[in-house]
């Protein structure tokens, strides 16, 4: 029976959103917590992007290190031998790789004006797949951007020619965020069911639909006999009005009407890591969790009116789809109103030992803590806030990581 898998884009889609961004220490984080979460992969990053490339190879040592494992970390690229050569110069040992070229007419003509037709995107898709093989990478998957507004016979010849030279998925993009559940199934299906090759559904929320748009999309890819991958943003953040949101389309899957017991999980999701990570995110990328937000939303699980608090005092389930534990909430927040000492770019040994005292780590000796210190503080001018207690854990736990994090090198 085919599988839902989840593919998180947040360190791609997310940060490549216009007036936001994240620190490379901030997307490492957003790695960890998704491999927490039981997320199958990360497109975590940009590997033709100079000031990518040591966050890139930190993060797969990372994985060598067996601390972001079992996630897989891939990387985005054009779908050209040029971006494919010059990822393997700069970061040779990535794995994993999804590789993206337009397919509608509109963008085939409005972005190459008439300088390619679709011969010559079926060609580079074929000879772009081939270079990623030759390379050895583990897995290839193709991303046909705009597949929504495309020809759909044109789509499949797409999908199949990067089948024919390796790629393991077909990326279905609904790049404008144009589908709706009624069409996206049934393009879905009719690619999953002529190509067979599993599908990846990666929805935008122009039309507030992202959601309902991506497990219809899997709905549709399952139907046709394939696996279904749903790319998803942590709080939905991506380009113009957004991605499908993480928590919420997990949430639509295992808890939806018709999804529930229906549909098998490749990976098992810890939706107990939910409120965690979308308030990590909320935070490092400094964009408020709306109010009404699926699960993590501060009024999620909130009643006030007469009948629902009624019905919800005398039984949770009236009122309540699931429970709050089940994304992670319920425990106290401690939220220091008196003096505090936050980490900054100026910090000092005696604030810092101070911050380290109460998180409970201690240094061998005073070398070692102005060692960590420096690099907490470069962490600080990278991000331009107070860490998290989690970020400076990990700083003073793989500070040769760290190290390579903070270097830029223009
Ligand atoms: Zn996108």
């Amino acid at each position: 029976m085919p599988k839902i898998y989840f593919i998180d884009v947040t360190n791609r889609d997310g940060v490549q959103t216009a007036r936001l961004g994240l620190s490379k220490l901030e997307k490492t984080m957003i790695n960890m917590y998704l491999n927490d979460m039981g997320v199958y992969e990360s497109e975590f990053g940009f590997p033709t992007t100079k000031h990518e490339i040591l966050y890139l190879q930190a993060n797969l040592e990372l994985a060598d290190m067996g601390v972001l494992q079992p996630i897989r970390l891939a990387g985005w690229i054009r779908a050209t031998v040029e971006d494919v050569e010059q990822t393997f110069k700069w970061v040779p040992t990535i794995q994993h790789l999804n590789l993206s070229m337009s397919v509608s007419d509109q963008m085939i003509n409005g972005k190459f004006h008439g300088k390619k037709n679709k011969r010559d995107i079926l060609e580079m898709v074929a000879e772009s797949v081939d270079a990623a093989r030759s390379h050895g990478v583990t897995s290839i998957g193709l991303n046909a951007e705009d597949s929504s507004r495309a020809d759909l016979d044109f789509v499949m010849e797409v999908a199949s020619t990067a089948k024919q030279y390796g790629a393991s998925r077909f990326r279905y993009c609904d790049t404008l965020g144009y589908e709706t559940p009624f069409t996206i199934y049934e393009s879905v299906k009719t690619v999953a069911k002529n190509v067979q090759i599993p599908i990846e559904m990666h929805c935008h929320g122009d039309l507030g639909m992202a959601v309902a748009n991506s497990i219809a999309g899997a709905k549709g890819a399952l139907d046709g006999g394939q696996d279904a991958y749903i790319n998803t943003t942590i709080n939905g953040i991506g380009e113009r009005a957004g991605n499908a949101d993480l928590v919420a389309t997990v949430l639509a899957v295992t808890k939806a009407k018709g999804f529930a017991s229906q549909y098998q999980l490749g990976q098992l999701i810890d939706l107990r890591m939910a409120w965690k990570t979308a308030r990590f995110a909320s935070y490092a990328f400094n964009v408020p969790i709306p109010i009404n937000q699926p699960g993590v939303g501060a009024n999620a699980f909130a009643h006030a009116s007469g009948i629902h608090a009624d019905g919800v005092l005398k039984d949770p389930e009236n009122y309540e789809l699931y429970s709050f534990t089940e994304v992670g909430r319920g425990e106290p927040e401690f939220v220091e109103t008196g003096s505090r000492i936050c980490s900054g770019e100026y910090s000092g040994i005696s604030g810092f030992r101070h911050i380290m005292g109460q998180m409970a780590i201690t240094f061998k000796d005073i070398d070692e803590a102005k060692r960590i210190l420096d690099l907490v503080r470069y962490a600080n001018v990278a991000s331009q806030k107070p860490l998290v207690e989690d970020e400076i854990v990990f700083i003073a736990k793989y500070p040769q990581i760290a190290k390579k994090l903070l270097t830029l090198q223009p």
